[in-house]
């Protein structure tokens, strides 16, 4: 069976279509800027060159109508017909309290992923249009992938904040925590290449990508993670703050005459890493300004750095214990000297990294050092191959 798994953004669509047989991804694509001027796709077949549509697109049914004809094209192609697509997996940010576990889509899915649109007002209602359009343009089963799935095994202590107990009651304020499809995958790997069953095990996953957040997982169950209500918890982000005090927020607002949009901007897409340097969210661009001297450049990745160490800290503590930290995404697969920066902190808990080994790029490794207690592991993300994975499964 071949699945097209779907990652509906506000104006942006990533698909790519993923052969079950021997679950390799056949082509990959992404389409932005929909419903804005100079919107394109980028369509990647296995092996072979980008090939670039620049277009108007002006809403999700012509973006999806064109990520099935790049698939189906003559030339850059992967499949003769649309009928080969047997199913399709979308990844569904927010599933509230409501979903543990993905979930084929019916009528009360939908209902219920619209339902918890007040908690992710930017992403779930794009990942219903997603859905709706596939609906109706390949009229084949259908499943939703939830990013807080996986965190639903949170204990009630871990999830609750210090708050009157009616805002839980009321609202369902509480945290929910996200990337729990890429936690779930790499902590899985963690245990196959650590040739120990999950459930022995205590592992720490630190996601760092734009967007970046840890998870505690003991027993292959999440303990605590480090996002919450919203991803704006936690870590220092790209362009998000991460923890600050609550206080800071309504202080702020008042000393810039800020509403709330104004500061709900500032905290996701003005601060993090990008807003204390002020010249960047690419690591990659701040690596290179602090080697040239530039101090904020240096203070940005330093506070980054320090930030994760502090959870990796606290979650050893929850856990009395950890057998291995796994550093995934964007910055976790491919920043050698952030690993470093935040492993610099853990030599306490028999953390030694191989600085050979941490040189080294693009699969999955053990970085620790010979004979070092706790193991360091760099694993690839692969939030498709999940979400093809329990599409089959919920659709064969
Ligand atoms: P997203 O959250 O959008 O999926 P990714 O996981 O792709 O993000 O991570 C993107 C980030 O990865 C970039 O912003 C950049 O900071 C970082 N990155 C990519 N390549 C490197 C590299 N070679 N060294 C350090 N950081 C890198």
């Amino acid at each position: 069976m071949k699945i097209l798994v779907l990652n509906c953004g506000s104006s942006s669509l990533k698909y790519q279509l993923v052969d079950m047989s021997n679950e390799t991804a056949l082509a990959k694509g992404l389409v932005e800027r929909i419903g804005i001027a100079g919107s394109r796709l980028v369509h990647e077949k296995e092996g072979a060159d980008k090939v670039i549509i620049e277009q108007d697109i002006k809403d999700h049914t012509v973006a999806v109508q064109m990520a099935i004809d790049a698939l189906t094209h003559a030339g850059h192609g992967v499949i003769a017909d649309v009928k080969e697509i047997g199913a399709a997996g979308h990844r569904v940010v927010h599933g509230g309290e409501n979903f543990a576990e993905a979930a084929l889509i019916c009528d009360e899915v939908k209902a219920a992923i619209k339902e918890c649109s007040s908690l992710a007002p930017l992403h779930n209602p794009a990942n219903l249009v997603g859905i709706e359009v596939c609906e109706k343009l390949l009229g084949v089963p259908q499943v939703a992938v939830f990013d807080t799935a996986f965190h639903q095994t949170m204990p009630k202590k871990t999830y609750l904040y210090g708050l009157p107990y009616e805002m839980y009651d009321k609202h369902k304020v509480r945290r929910y925590g996200f990337h729990g499809t890429s936690h779930k995958y790499v902590s899985d790997r963690a245990a196959d290449m650590l040739g120990k069953p999950i459930s022995e095990l205590k592992l720490i996953s630190c996601h760092l990508g734009n967007g970046a957040s840890v998870c505690a997982i003991q027993g292959g169950k999440v303990l605590d993670t480090s996002m919450g209500l919203t991803p704006l918890e936690g870590l220092i982000m790209g362009t998000r703050t991460g923890d600050m005090d609550p206080a800071a927020v309504t202080f702020i607002m008042q000393k810039e005459g800020l509403d709330t949009s104004g500061m709900d901007d500032l905290m996701n897409k003005k601060s993090g890493v990008a807003g204390v340097s002020g010249i960047s969210s690419d690591f990659r661009d701040l690596e290179k300004a602090s080697a040239e001297g530039n101090e904020r450049a240096r203070l940005a990745l330093d506070m980054y750095d320090y930030r994760v160490a502090k959870y990796i800290g606290a979650y050893t503590a929850a856990m009395n214990g950890v057998d291995a930290i796994i550093f995934t995404a964007g910055v976790g697969e491919n920043g050698a000297d952030t690993r470093k920066g935040i492993c610099q902190y853990l030599g306490y808990l028999g953390v030694a990294l191989d600085d050979e080994k941490n040189g080294k790029r693009g699969k999955e490794l053990d970085i620790s050092a010979e004979g070092a207690k706790t193991r360091v592991l760099v694993i690839p993300t692969n939030e498709e191959l999940v979400i093809a994975r329990e599409t089959l499964q919920l659709t064969k």
